[in-house]
């Protein structure tokens, strides 16, 4: 996508992103309790020689599910082999993958609730018995026939625990939710990454980057080579507190990081629909983006920090919101 504060990663930040992604726990920002675990499991895992439990991350896009999954493998000591649910179109596609792992492998998928059907069949007795039940032939010929695998950790990814099926969720025996991040945690996450790439940036500069970048580190370390870019043209190269301030306001990320799409979102219930109750589905129509982007990718964020409530009836707007736009809100809002 073409948002600036798009949360999913476009293909030329591939590169940079190898660069900055943090290869340890130790270097993993935030996300306390679910280290702490993590730490606990890996090291036990480790002792007994044994492969670690199989894993479910989730939470939104942009929160460092797969550099989790990276981090298990490198704590681990074993190699990751990556793919997504998507892409697994055939049960052949997960077979070919899986009998090439070495013993204690981490296998990640990620967006594992998009599997299809076929392929989560495979990975049931995979996962329960590091078996696979394939069916070679056809007709009267069929037969199936076992393999054992090696054994191995499946890490999943996915944005909203609720999107698997139950029995695929059940087999995980370790579930790890990602929580936004704060200013603070975000602000040490640009400054580390300015050191990296060698760009000068001052606290005060790096809390304002992290103040607008909706708690996501993805978000935080494209917004950092953005406001380096004016930084360097319009400023002596330095990033400062002002400086941050005036790159994002010329890239239209207002000051609590909200952007176009966001502002017409809030906007939309306020003006098209009184501040709500509005179904999703109506919210999408009314702004023309799909049902899923919303769900997963702007109203998170717009519910964490009080601007949007879920209510049986539908989405309301907050008083908050009302506020931002300095409009007048109208009695009985939610706070
Ligand atoms: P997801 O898989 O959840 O969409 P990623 O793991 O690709 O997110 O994270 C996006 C980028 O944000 C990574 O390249 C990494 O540099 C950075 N990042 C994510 N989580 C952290 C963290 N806890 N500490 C430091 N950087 C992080």
């Amino acid at each position: 996508t073409d948002r600036l504060i798009s949360p999913e990663a476009s293909v030329q930040e591939d590169r940079f992103d190898r660069a900055i992604r943090p290869l340890s726990l130790a270097d993993y920002v935030g996300q306390q309790a679910v280290r702490d675990q993590l730490e606990i499991f890996i090291g036990a895992a480790r002792n007994r020689g044994e492969p670690l439990d199989h894993t479910l991350v989730f939470g939104p896009p942009g929160l460092g599910k797969t550099t989790l999954a990276h981090i298990i493998a490198n704590e681990l000591g074993v190699a990751l082999k990556t793919t997504s649910g998507p892409v697994l179109e055939r049960a052949g596609d997960l077979v070919a993958l899986m009998t090439n792992l070495e013993p204690g492998d981490v296998l990640f998928i990620d967006e594992i609730h998009r599997l299809s059907p076929v392929v989560e069949e495979v990975i049931y007795p995979a996962m329960e018995d590091y078996q696979l039940d394939i069916m070679i032939g056809e007709g009267p010929a069929a037969r199936s026939i076992k393999l054992d695998l090696p054994p191995f950790t499946l890490v999943g990814a996915t944005t909203r625990a609720g999107l698997l099926t139950s029995p695929l969720r059940d087999r995980f025996g370790i579930v790890q939710r990602l929580e936004f991040y704060s200013v603070e945690e975000l602000s040490q996450i640009v400054y580390r990454s300015a050191g990296i790439l060698g760009v000068s940036l001052d606290k005060p500069g790096a809390a304002e980057i992290a103040r607008r970048s909706r708690g996501t580190p993805r978000i935080a370390n494209r917004l950092l080579r953005r406001v380096r870019d004016f930084a360097e043209m319009k400023a002596d190269g330095n990033i400062t507190a002002d400086v941050a301030d005036q790159a994002l306001n010329m890239l239209n990320v207002d000051g609590k990081g909200f952007d176009h799409m966001d502002r017409r979102l809030l906007l939309a219930i306020m003006e098209k629909f009184a501040g709500g109750p509005v179904g999703v589905d109506s919210i999408a129509a009314a702004i023309s983006e799909e049902r899923d982007t919303i769900e997963d990718v702007l109203e998170p964020y717009l519910i964490q920090q009080g601007y949007i409530t879920r209510t049986p009836r539908g989405r309301m707007v907050t008083a908050l919101a009302y506020e931002h736009f300095g409009l007048q809100s109208p009695d009985n809002l939610p706070r």
